[in-house]
């Protein structure tokens, strides 16, 4: 595979910000090396520190990364029903709720609860706000959880004299609920934001040595 100059940009600056988060000592050696590389000589560094462009690695935390159910809905590998999203976390509604409206915020990427970011829960209030008005439940309760180590807000509207229980819902019902929740306005700026940046993370986290 030869690196075209435009993904050579790319991969520098991913490599950089990679290389940001090694020890003091050997950063400023090693950004310097990567930024003076050209396209041929990246491509070896790639290839001797075994760093793949796509996710073909078979790595066993790439693996359980793959196939964790949120990191796939984020990457719109799994369909979802999508209410809204923002830089960081993506709105949807469970597929088996407690109650109707049953929504949960998750992460674009995956992070455990401590550091779910604190745009995920202002995602989850405007939900909140969005979920009142349409409907009307007597109350809201947030939540967080995380499934296959993947943090999630759980936003559970609690309506009178109806008892939560878990239930799968009806596809019809979750497509009328997706509809009047759906944040029509900014999606398609979310969209072209959130594709920018799945290009910007294919590459997988790495150990960076100077051959
Ligand atoms: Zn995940």
């Amino acid at each position: 595979m030869a690196i075209t100059p435009e993904q050579s940009i790319e991969i520098k600056k991913q490599l950089l910000a990679q290389v940001e988060k090694l020890p003091q000592e050997k950063k400023e050696e090693i950004k310097e090396y990567i930024k003076n590389l050209n396209e041929e000589q990246l491509e070896e560094f790639l290839k001797q520190n075994k760093i793949e462009m796509q996710n073909s690695s078979s790595s066993p935390q790439e693996k359980s990364l793959q196939s964790c159910i949120f990191c796939a809905i984020a990457k719109n590998q799994v369909p979802s029903y999508k209410l809204a999203e923002n830089k960081k976390s993506m709105a949807i509604l469970e597929i088996n709720p407690l109650s109707k409206a049953h929504s949960i915020i998750i992460p674009l990427e995956h992070l455990t609860i401590e550091k779910l970011p604190k745009s995920a829960m202002s995602l989850a209030q405007k939900l909140t706000k969005k979920i009142k008005k349409k409907f009307k439940p007597n109350d809201i309760k947030i939540e967080t959880s995380s499934f296959q180590g993947h943090a999630m807000i759980n936003v559970i509207p609690i309506y009178k004299d109806v008892s939560l229980k878990k239930q799968k819902a009806d596809e019809k019902e979750l497509k009328s609920i997706q509809e009047k929740l759906q944040a029509k306005s900014r999606a398609k700026r979310a969209e072209s934001k959130k594709a920018k940046e799945k290009k910007e993370s294919r590459l997988p986290v790495i150990k960076m040595k100077i051959p």
